[in-house]
């Protein structure tokens, strides 16, 4: 093989060096959404308790309505019956008509005291819409400034990428095209990791022991040496 070795190694070296930090920003990058959806949940979770609230709200509003209209009918029968009473001719009869109105009236008495107490709530509940609604606008300010801010992260991490990517090409035209295709199916099954030092005679990649001789040859780094055990390419740090 005619390549120089010493060379190729550098290269290999900065190359895994460069795909390191691609990998990393890679990670950073899909990291970014579960990151943002952290804030998004408050937010969704606040929208959601205030539609309860507004919904709990109208369904008052509307018993309070239908409560004021059934007042209004026990006034009308007692309006009749007060029409009524003027032609009766008996005091028995009279006395009736009284005992009906008084009825009627109590009904009414009693409806209008449940109307109050509906209007009691519908205090409560309109302190805590409000309360509520200022609950959605800070989770939502929050929110859109967490968005702002990974929005601005990514298109940063996407320019970090792209100037590694440019890197990457320049060591890539460096090295030999057999070595290069032996580093990408590594880098493939290895984790990301095909290049690794070896130090104290241990592989640092798969922490296994390697035989004095290959490491002393290692040492010299005038070839290429692949970890007998994980396979991937081997440098000495120190020399
Ligand atoms: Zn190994």
């Amino acid at each position: 093989m005619g390549w120089k070795l010493n060379e190729q190694l550098k290269l290999l070296i900065e190359l895994q060096e460069i795909d390191t930090s691609i990998l990393s920003i890679a990670e950073r990058i899909e990291a970014l959404p579960a990151k943002l959806e952290k804030f998004k949940s408050p937010f969704k979770e606040a929208n959601l308790l205030l539609q309860k609230a507004k919904t709990q709200l109208e369904s008052l509003g509307k018993n309070k309505k239908d409560k004021e209209s059934e007042a209004e009918e026990f006034q009308e029968k007692v309006n009749k019956l007060k029409a009524k009473s003027k032609d009766v001719k008996t005091n028995k009869e009279y006395e009736a008509f009284l005992k009906e109105i008084e009825g009627f009236e109590k009904g009414k008495y009693k409806i209008e005291d449940q109307v109050l107490s509906i209007m009691e709530n519908l205090e409560t509940f309109t302190k805590n819409i409000q309360k509520e609604e200022a609950k959605v606008k800070k989770t939502e300010e929050e929110f859109r400034q967490q968005e702002k801010e990974i929005e601005e992260e990514k298109t940063k991490l996407h320019a970090e990428m792209e100037t590694y990517k440019s890197k990457r090409k320049e060591f890539v035209a460096g090295i030999d095209a057999e070595l290069y295709e032996q580093y990408m199916n590594l880098l493939k099954w290895a984790g990301g990791l095909a290049v690794v030092p070896a130090r104290n005679e241990v592989c640092l990649g798969c922490n296994t022991n390697i035989p004095p001789q290959q490491y002393n040859d290692i040492k010299k780094s005038d070839s290429i040496f692949n970890c007998y055990y994980c396979k991937r390419i081997l440098y000495c740090k120190e020399q």
